[in-house]
């Protein structure tokens, strides 16, 4: 029997996807069509993606599950008509778009480049920097993400520590969870990454009494959420000098309104939503594996949990 994959994105997308879903369809000899519109009770998966207007996924009485094109699903997850399994996206090209973000980002302030960048002739000052062995970087999220930053991270010399909310055992990672382990990582980082999903439980999580936890002089770079920090509590601790400098990829509202002080601050970096992208060729195997799997009667890959929201 044919399946039938409705394919629920932004515009432009279908035509990227297409191409790349349709050939790892037939490599995997899976006889299905991809449509952008169907009787909602004949479609068998949904490819999703919320720039889509469908929001009401109840007429979706055959579909087995909803594939999430994102790796946030914060704006899907608590969908009272969502009753279908739902899978985030893994993808392997997101994944090193955001070690490349991350490791560019962490190196401008472990070298110190803006220094150099802004120096005016003659500021001839010979302070070489520590190596990266007296830095400690910071994660808030041990995540697909976190992780593979981490790592790349410790191999480049990094002293790394992370926080997740279940305990973690990571080769050269010093892991923390809970409250106590929040507030070791806060207090020891140098840099702080975070990549947490947007929950009720993060929301807010860096708020005025947890950047008072904060290593004095911390570097912040957020390609997690926006809603993670508070954004005038974060404009207050650079203010004071609490922390030092912050890069900022997301945020409150997208794209950021021009008379938010983040454009304004000097001690702010915006990036676009930049971080990492979905990438369509890696993406659709993906999205074609779980099709299979849930074909076999096997457990979807990266699942999303309602209970915990990510
Ligand atoms: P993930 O694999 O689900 O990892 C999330 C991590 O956060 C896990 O380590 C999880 O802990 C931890 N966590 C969640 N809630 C927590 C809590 N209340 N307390 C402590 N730790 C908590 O997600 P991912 O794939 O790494 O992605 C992370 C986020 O990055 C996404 O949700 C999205 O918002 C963002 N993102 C941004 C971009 C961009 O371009 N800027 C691109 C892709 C993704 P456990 O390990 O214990 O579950």
């Amino acid at each position: 029997m044919t399946l039938t994959i409705l394919f629920a994105a932004g515009d432009g997308d279908f035509a990227e996807y297409a191409p790349h879903l349709n050939a790892a369809l037939s490599e995997a000899q899976l006889e299905a069509e991809i449509v952008t519109e169907a009787l909602p009770a004949s479609v068998d998966f949904i490819i999703y993606a919320p720039a889509n207007p469908l929001r009401d996924f109840s007429p979706f009485t055959r579909c087995k599950a909803v594939l999430s094109l994102w790796a946030g699903v914060e704006r899907i997850v608590g969908n009272p008509t969502l009753t279908q399994p739902l899978a985030r996206m893994v993808d392997p090209a997101l994944t090193k778009g955001m070690v490349e973000y991350v490791t560019g980002h962490v190196l401008r302030y472990h070298l110190g480049i803006d220094t150099h960048i802004h120096a005016r002739p003659g500021d001839w000052v010979h302070a070489p920097p520590p190596l990266a062995s007296a830095r400690v970087v910071g994660f808030l999220g041990l995540g697909a993400l976190g992780q593979a930053c981490a790592e790349a991270l410790s191999y480049l010399g990094f002293q790394v520590i992370g926080w997740s909310r279940s305990p973690k055992t990571l080769p050269r990672v010093i892991c923390h969870h809970g409250d106590a382990g929040l507030q070791t990582v806060l207090e020891q980082s140098d840099i702080l990454v975070t990549l947490l999903p947007r929950t009720p439980e993060t929301e807010n999580l860096l708020d005025a009494h947890r950047f008072a936890w904060c290593r004095p002089g911390l570097c912040l770079i957020n390609p997690g959420r926006g809603a993670l920090i508070e954004d005038a509590a974060l404009i207050e601790a650079l203010d004071a000098g609490a922390v030092q400098h912050a890069t900022l990829d997301v945020f409150r509202t997208e794209p950021l309104p021009k008379d938010h002080p983040f454009w304004h601050h000097p001690k702010v970096t915006v990036t676009p939503h930049i971080a990492a992208a979905t990438r369509a060729e890696t993406a659709a195997q993906v999205i074609v594996e779980n099709i299979i799997r849930v074909q076999r009667g096997e457990p979807l890959l990266h699942a999303v949990c309602r209970a915990r929201g990510y």
